[in-house]
């Protein structure tokens, strides 16, 4: 058995390998880079190496200076996760030569199935299906089109080196063929270095559907059933399960036999997947094949019982498989959200910051989470911006999506722009409930998965304002009773909320309503009662941003100038500060300038949106003490500016 392994990643998938490689008992090291000094997955390993700058050109893509991590270290083995190292032939090899064992296939399977074309000539060979398509050597553009015209439109022209869903084009007509084709290569060659192409007929309404498969070096190779990732945006994955809905037992056996057929004509050894598009009929075509651990491999562990990691971790031991075909259990369904630091309402732009706020779900037989992060740490631009994977098993996929969409509405994360809330949609969506999903579902769905930021409810800026009330906040007295005023800054507007102290509760008056309103503040847990309904949500204030999670959605908002109605008593200074670090965009006002409460003076780019700062009361501009660009920190006070005497209310 194995002593000690390196593992050559970060973020979730390190921690998940360090996790099982603990459960064997083998000591683990984790290398990093110096933006994850911190990372969770350094402090969980029993040992921990630099190995250079953040951009992973420079560390996780490092085979040279890993495999002397390694060697310094004396670890057995490099476990390479997936991403990364994960199926570079050459450094499985340069792991061999260094006396160390790869953990995942030999270099030849790796460099056999590296190539989508010549993949494919391969399992053609070996009698596997394959999508009516052209996956020769000569990338002659006029031959190309030919070819296109005899597979007949709509197209599919892929990179042969491409992954994760990059490098595709969707041609519809001979027309659009010659500037797509362009467009691919340019792609190709940007992101894999390679502008190698093949064609396949696009095929109309398929499901994505996948084999787990594991082979090892005595010869051995099973199947640990499908997964189906039909639930894509933009060719990649969003939502995955296993098993597939609405699959024959028949179709399962036979690509699964095909996946093991494919195994065994490269040689493969340890975990590999192998993707199928399958028609509406049930008829299934080998796509490509992953020689690695896949993203979604938990929710085989969920319905089989099984680690994969561990699994991995025996083969490349040299042991045989645990189980044979027939004794690897299947119970149960299981599904994968991944949540990502993304924003969904942005063309899911990947977004960046510190999660200062986290709240997952609690782990259980049911609810496993893997993540590579907790409350404070930072998404950094360098990487994938995933925060976690949530999975959930069930008896039923019934029982497994109510409690895919429970666990979803539990999590609660701010300081960074996430999808939860899409994922939700998607989860309650009537097509994905019913197991009818293709890969065109989430196009199909898109108004309704993406209803697009819409004016905050009366009820949700009443949540927001009574949680300040709620919160100790003394009343503001105007004409004999306490009244309070928020100015709540959404999506880029300005929403006034009125609170009156009554004795039984409080006068909410907003733009568009005014009601009287009940509310209770519990452990954090907000209650409101309003126009006889009831209301629930959490708050999360974090400088002046407050993040309000009700049910899965979540609204943004900032307390626009909490200072106003403090500082508008008296004359002095007011001290505008920034609610969260950012940068200074544009100054609004001139130095000097009297200008009249509310007035906008500067505009603050933060956590990826523009936030308008407003004078708090009447007054003047001082200074402005940082210049448009510069960086500010949480709390710096931005414009000096000093108040005027308020004329008293009649
Ligand atoms: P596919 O089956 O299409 O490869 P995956 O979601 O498993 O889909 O992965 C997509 C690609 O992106 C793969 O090459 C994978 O290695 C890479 N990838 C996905 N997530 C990450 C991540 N968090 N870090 C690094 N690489 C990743
Ligand atoms: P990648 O390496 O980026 O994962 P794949 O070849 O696995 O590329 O394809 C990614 C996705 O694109 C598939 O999951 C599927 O949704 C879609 N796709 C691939 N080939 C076809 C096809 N011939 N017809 C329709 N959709 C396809
Ligand atoms: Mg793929």
């Amino acid at each position: 058995m194995l002593a000690k392994i390196l593992i050559a990643n970060r973020g979730e998938i390190a921690c998940r390998i360090i996790r099982s490689a603990r459960a064997l008992g083998i000591a683990s090291v984790a290398v990093y880079s110096e933006a994850d000094a911190n990372a969770q997955h350094v402090r969980l390993a029993d040992e921990a190496v630099a190995i250079g700058a953040a951009a992973a050109a420079e560390s996780y893509l490092r085979a040279d200076k890993i495999i002397a991590a390694a060697l310094s270290c004396g670890a057995d083995a490099i476990h390479p996760g997936y991403g990364f190292l994960s199926e570079n032939a050459a450094f499985a090899r340069d792991c061999s030569a260094a006396g160390l064992i790869f953990i995942g296939p030999p270099a030849s399977a790796i460099e056999a199935m590296g190539s989508k074309s010549a993949a494919k000539r391969l399992m053609a060979d070996a009698g596997v299906p394959l999508v009516p398509g052209y996956h020769g050597e000569n990338q002659d553009d006029t031959l190309l089109a030919a070819e296109a015209t005899r597979i007949g439109y709509p197209v599919l022209i892929k990179a042969v080196m491409g992954g994760g869903g990059k490098g595709m084009r969707v041609v519809e007509s001979g027309a659009e063929f010659a500037a797509a084709l362009a467009s691919c290569r340019r792609e190709a060659q940007a992101a894999f270095g390679n502008d190698v192409v093949l064609l396949e007929k696009y095929l109309q309404r398929p499901r994505h559907i996948e084999i787990q498969l594991f082979a090892d070096s005595h010869g051995h190779a099973v199947y640990l059933f499908e997964r189906d990732c039909s639930a894509q945006r933009r060719h990649q994955k969003v939502i995955e399960e296993a098993p597939a809905p609405n699959l024959a037992a028949a179709t399962r056996r036979a690509m699964g036999e095909a996946a093991c057929a494919a195994a065994r004509a490269v040689g493969y050894v340890g975990a590999g997947t192998v993707e199928f598009i399958v028609e509406p009929d049930g008829r299934f075509y080998f796509m490509e094949m992953n020689t690695r651990l896949q993203v979604e491999h938990p929710v085989t562990e969920m319905i089989t019982g099984q680690d994969l990691v561990a699994w991995q971790i025996r083969v490349a031991a040299g042991e045989a498989l645990p189980l044979a075909q027939d004794d690897i259990p299947l119970s149960g369904h299981a599904f994968e959200a991944r949540i990502y630091a993304e924003d969904p309402d942005k063309g899911f732009l990947p977004a960046t910051g510190t999660l200062t706020h986290l709240r997952l779900p609690q782990g259980s037989a049911r609810v496993r989470l893997d993540s590579g992060v907790i409350e404070g740490d930072t998404i950094s631009p360098w990487y994938d911006p995933m925060i976690a994977k949530l999975i959930v098993w069930g008896e039923t996929r019934d029982i497994a999506l109510q409690s895919l969409r429970h666990a979803l509405a539990q999590c609660e994360i701010a300081g960074v722009a996430c999808n939860t809330a899409f994922l939700a949609r998607l989860a309650a969506h009537p097509d994905f409930a019913a197991g009818s999903v293709d890969t065109g579902l989430i196009a199909r769905a898109e108004a309704e998965l993406l209803p697009g930021a819409t004016a905050p409810a009366s009820w949700q800026l009443a949540l927001l304002s009574l949680a300040e009330a709620l919160d100790g906040g003394k009343g503001w007295r105007l004409n004999g009773t306490l009244r309070r005023h928020f100015d709540w800054q959404v999506a880029g507007q300005l929403h006034r909320v009125s609170v009156d102290y009554l004795a039984d509760g409080f006068t909410v008056t907003t733009a568009s309503a005014c009601a009287h309103a009940r509310a209770s503040l519990d452990q954090g847990e907000l209650t409101l009662w309003l126009d006889g309904q009831r209301h629930q949500a959490r708050v999360i204030r974090h400088g002046h941003s407050r993040t309000l999670f009700s049910g899965s959605e979540r609204l943004l908002a900032q307390l626009a100038d909490p200072y106003a109605y403090a500082s508008a008593e008296t004359q002095g200074h007011a001290h505008l500060r920034a609610p969260m670090p950012g940068r200074v965009l544009a100054h609004l006002s001139n130095t000097g300038s009297h200008v009249t409460q509310g007035t906008p003076l500067l505009i603050l780019e933060a956590m990826k949106m523009e936030h308008t700062l407003r004078a708090p009361a009447d007054g003047v501009v001082k200074a402005y003490l940082f210049h448009p660009g510069e960086q500010v920190s949480d709390g710096d006070e931005l414009v000096d500016f000093e108040t005027m005497p308020q004329a008293q209310p009649a």
